[in-house]
């Protein structure tokens, strides 16, 4: 399929899911995750109208970076090293995937102007999963005080593995919550106004949940080998 017609159907999908909870679509960014498919294929989700492009490792966004440049706005979303930060850092527009002071700091020594981060919070508790507990997030985001290149502006995670609505809604209801309880501190380096939550096969249930970025790759650039089979 190309990215055009799958776009034309997540679009709906959005609109869909706005409507039921009195949410305006233009409140939800989608974010092509590209982390599966060629340059080629992240190339034809830009002329099909899309900005933002995500990746989770380095290698792919660099692989990607070296055609595209900064035409897309480029969001980090894998699990980030510490030693792989210098190669990232003045190319992305959000890093979703803050979980750790060790991270904060090489990302504020490497920064050359604020960089808009998310903390990945790990709300089901898989152990699989990256990302803070729950009840660790607002102790993690007041101790990133001295870190001046940092700007907490949201929270990320992923939902766990499952078909279970309900699970999947208390996934994201626990994530908004957070947020607001964030918020509520009026911390000035923590707006914590996004919410990046939803990927493909739960994205409608996350934006009715407030999420404000979805990211989403399978059922909008396909997965890996997908070109092939157009
Ligand atoms: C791969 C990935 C996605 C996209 O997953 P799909 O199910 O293919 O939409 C979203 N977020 C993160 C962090 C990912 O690694």
């Amino acid at each position: 399929m190309k990215v055009a017609e799958n776009l034309i159907h997540i679009n709906q999908q959005i609109s869909h899911a706005c409507q039921k909870v009195n949410r305006a679509p233009d409140e939800v960014k989608l974010i092509a995750v590209t982390k599966y498919v060629s340059t080629e294929r992240a190339k034809e989700a830009m002329e099909a109208g899309i900005v933002n492009l995500g990746e989770n490792r380095d290698e792919g966004l660099l692989a990607k970076w070296d055609v595209l440049g900064d035409k897309p706005k480029w969001h980090f979303i894998g699990t980030l090293q510490t030693r792989k930060v210098k190669n990232i850092i003045d190319k992305v527009e959000y890093i979703h995937s803050l979980d750790r002071i060790s991270l904060a700091e090489e990302i504020n020594k490497r920064a050359g102007k604020k960089i808009k981060c998310l903390v990945q919070v790990n709300v089901s508790q898989e152990e699989s999963k990256h990302g803070l507990a729950a009840e660790e997030v607002l102790d993690f985001i007041k101790s990133l005080r001295p870190y001046e290149n940092i700007m907490i502006e949201g929270l990320m995670t992923m939902a766990p593995f499952t078909d279970d609505e309900t699970q999947l809604r208390n996934c994201f209801r626990r994530l908004n919550e957070l947020r607001h309880h964030i918020q509520n501190c009026n911390l000035d380096y923590a707006p914590c106004t996004e919410l990046s939550m939803g990927m493909s096969n739960d994205f409608g249930i996350a934006i009715e949940e407030g999420a404000t970025m979805i990211r989403i790759g399978t059922a909008l650039v396909g997965e890996a080998g997908e070109e092939e089979k157009k």
